[in-house]
């Protein structure tokens, strides 16, 4: 004979085991023993002896962790694959539970699954996969579930919702024909229920102050997600998603979405909470320069458990710009700083900024025909006319920043802050184009926290599947022995 047997009608009576078909290596074991090892009692305590029998919180942990893993995010999606996917199979015990079962899981249990995630950070951390060297905080824009054309400043809202009176109105007046009652009905209260969500739109709208600022805007699909703009210049409504990720093998050790995109003040709270997750504090933060606020300076000096690596926003600016004010001379005992032509700047006043920070104000004597006046003259704050003579700000805290600065340029501070970009830029990347989170299913700030978490769970378990595969076996032995 040519060819082996060859008969697809052929049925078998087999006895299936399906660990044993997917190896103990495979993504759904290690996923599986990862959670048995969770205490889940936070959540095994909310459920009730009485009523129907729910499905085990492991089972549903497991499903939604292995979901985000593969790229399943959300019931529906898990739903539709169960069938096919024998990590499922074996997670679910061929026991599905709904696709709505999944989603209220997900939504109800959003502290608990966040807890969930720091005990994975303690797992890490337990298989020595966190080396507390460099913890790298930044942030990445992740698109909302809301559509840009629903992002609505009050006039937009306004005139959307007088021509949904008019519509409404000539349903009423019977000048629209519909097929049938039933679907008059319908229309009616999609109509309605339109025109509330514009009316609530426009209270909370001018109760921010709108009608003094058409830039106002409110999205009506997720009234919570924000027009942020991402790294290609692209706007969009967005969630802001922080990481603190630690460089020995990319483990996230806290993470937080934020409708604000604005970095600004995350710093000190992504470390905190990296510190309660791991119960231990880096030898160094590093953050780019998004992230500090003019006395942020200051307060990492002060702080002697950590060494930071932060530039300010104008560092790498200001070193191709000779006429930037960090370039001018200061000379301390006359109180003057010298321009780079030679043309002296003397003390004016103190004044505050915006921000109600103080600055000493330095003017030039005189910088009629200075044949450089071009680049060095900024334009004045309130119009797009340059100043006569130029002025500097000089902070008291512009000391702090010299010297984070002077520790940025040595050749060990080059060499920690690159560790960021080795860091972060790859789990991003990792994130939205490898494992295709582009966009958040949910809608809320609490809901895209808890997909969120979901993902960096799912993160840190690539990370234990590439890295930390022997020393979790060693692990799951000691624990199966201890318990
Ligand atoms: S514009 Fe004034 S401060 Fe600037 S370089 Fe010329 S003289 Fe100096």
């Amino acid at each position: 004979m040519k060819f082996r047997p060859y008969n697809q009608a052929q049925t078998r009576f087999v006895n299936l085991n399906y660990r044993e078909i997917l190896g103990e290596d495979s993504d759904a074991v290690v996923i599986s023993d990862i959670i048995d090892l969770m205490d889940l009692s936070h959540i095994e305590s909310q459920f009730v002896e009485v009523g129907n029998i729910a499905f085990d919180p492991k089972e549903m942990m497991k499903i939604l962790v292995y979901g985000y893993f593969k790229g399943y995010f959300g019931g529906r999606p898990l739903h539709k694959n169960y069938k096919n996917d024998l990590g499922l199979r074996y997670l679910s015990n061929d026991d599905f539970p709904d696709f709505r079962t999944i989603n209220n899981f997900r939504i109800k249990f959003k502290d608990e699954i966040a807890d969930v995630f720091a005990q994975v950070v303690m797992l890490c951390k337990s298989l020595g996969m966190i080396g507390f060297k460099n913890l790298s905080i930044d942030g990445q824009k992740i698109k909302a579930n809301a559509n840009v054309f629903q992002n609505k400043n009050l006039k937009g809202i306004k005139r959307e919702k007088e021509k949904i009176e008019k519509l409404l109105r000539k349903l009423l007046d019977n000048e629209i024909e519909f097929k049938s009652e039933d679907d008059k009905q319908k229309k009616k209260k999609k109509l309605e229920k339109r025109k509330k969500k514009l009316e609530d739109a426009t209270k909370l709208l001018i109760e921010a102050g709108a009608e003094n600022d058409d830039g106002l805007r409110y999205n009506l699909s997720d009234p919570e997600a924000k027009i942020m703009t991402d790294k290609r210049g692209v706007k969009n409504p967005d969630y802001n998603a922080q990481n603190a990720v630690d460089d020995k093998f990319e483990i996230l050790t806290a993470v937080n979405v934020i409708d604000n995109p604005s970095d600004s003040g995350q710093l000190d709270p992504m470390k905190e909470e990296s510190e309660n997750n791991t119960g231990s504090t880096h030898e160094n933060t590093l953050a780019d320069s998004g992230y500090p606020d003019k006395d942020t300076f200051e307060r990492m000096e002060k702080d002697t458990t950590t060494e930071y690596y932060v530039p300010d926003k104008t560092m790498h600016s200001s070193r191709n710009d000779p006429y930037s004010k960090w370039n001018f001379q200061y000379h301390k005992d006359l109180d003057i700083y010298f321009c780079p032509q030679g043309v002296k700047l003397s003390y004016v006043r103190t004044c505050k900024d915006k921000d109600g920070f103080e600055y000493r104000l330095y003017q030039a004597e005189d910088c009629s025909g200075c044949p450089v006046s071009d680049k060095c003259r900024r334009k004045s704050k309130n119009g797009n006319k340059k100043i006569n003579n130029r002025t500097i700000s000089i902070y008291p805290q512009d000391e702090a920043v010299k010297r984070m600065r002077k520790k940025l340029d040595s050749e060990d501070g080059k060499k920690i802050y690159q560790r960021r970009m080795s860091t972060v830029e790859p789990l991003h990347g990792d994130m939205q184009k490898n494992r295709g989170f582009t966009q958040f299913v949910l809608r809320g700030l609490e809901k895209v926290n808890v997909e969120y978490n979901l993902l960096a769970i799912a993160h840190n378990v690539r990370k234990i599947i590439l890295h930390g595969a022997k020393a979790l076996k060693e692990y799951l032995v000691k624990a199966q022995i201890t318990a």
